[in-house]
């Protein structure tokens, strides 16, 4: 396994990857703007100018939520565990890894996944100002990601999920990034494929070998994709 292809990340990611530093901590930068909504990336030196609306912004409220935070840190705690153990005497055996030893970060990830979209679900409800035992019910009845980026979303947003992954990768793209949103997505399913496998046929040493990395990789793709569907489609600008 090689832990130093970060190839596709952005420079700070790389950098925090490299460095041991928590994944995590990128996303306390992240604000959400009292008056409208808008998620943005904070600044040092307030106060300063909502980028959507403009209005002074003098103590922010932030944004990602906590489990996010915790599911990367655990990711990451995984991605770096040393294997070892002690023998009879005391000395210190460290063991050959294998692909399958990470395989907690296959779940992990997925979970990330669910969380994020629970998350962005829920918020856009509350912003439509539906009943909680109305959202509760939709929740339910849409218990898997499957229902929620399908049927629930494009009720509420009157638009099919595959459009809004084209249309903020466009926006991305028109704003000097490369993210691909419709690839951060193609690697979600794949990575749930191999879930299922691991969770319902015990598969454990049959999931792609590159698996691993696309999981670690895939995070900062995944944070942006739903900070993105946030502003396209919760925020009040
Ligand atoms: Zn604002």
């Amino acid at each position: 396994m090689c832990h130093d292809s970060a190839d596709g990340l952005d420079e700070g990611f790389r950098r925090l990857l490299a460095s041991g530093q928590s994944l995590a901590s990128v996303l306390l930068d992240y604000e959400i703007c009292v008056h409208c909504q808008h998620v943005y990336k904070m600044r040092t030196t307030r106060p300063y100018s909502c980028p959507a609306c403009n209005a002074e912004i003098h103590m922010g409220r932030g944004y990602t939520p906590l489990v996010v935070c915790s599911l990367i840190d655990l990711m990451q705690d995984q991605y770096r565990m040393e294997l070892s153990r002690t023998n009879v005497t005391g000395g210190k055996i460290i063991e050959q890894r294998k692909p399958h030893h990470y395989v907690a970060i296959i779940l992990l990830s997925c979970t990330l996944v669910e969380c994020w979209m629970d998350h962005f679900l829920w918020s856009l409800m509350v912003s439509r100002d539906l009943p909680k035992l109305e959202i509760d019910r939709l929740l339910s009845d849409n218990w898997r990601l499957a229902d929620r980026k399908g049927r629930l979303f494009t009720t509420l947003t009157n638009e099919p999920f595959g459009n809004a992954l084209r249309h903020l990768t466009e926006k991305n793209k028109e704003a000097g990034g490369d993210l691909n949103y419709e690839r951060v997505w193609a690697f979600v399913q794949d990575a749930n494929k191999s879930r299922n496998d691991i969770l319902h046929k015990g598969a454990i040493h049959r999931f792609p070998e590159d698996l691993i990395e696309k999981c670690i990789k895939n995070i900062h793709g995944v944070n942006q994709l739903f900070i993105s569907l946030h502003n396209r489609y919760i925020a009040k600008r």
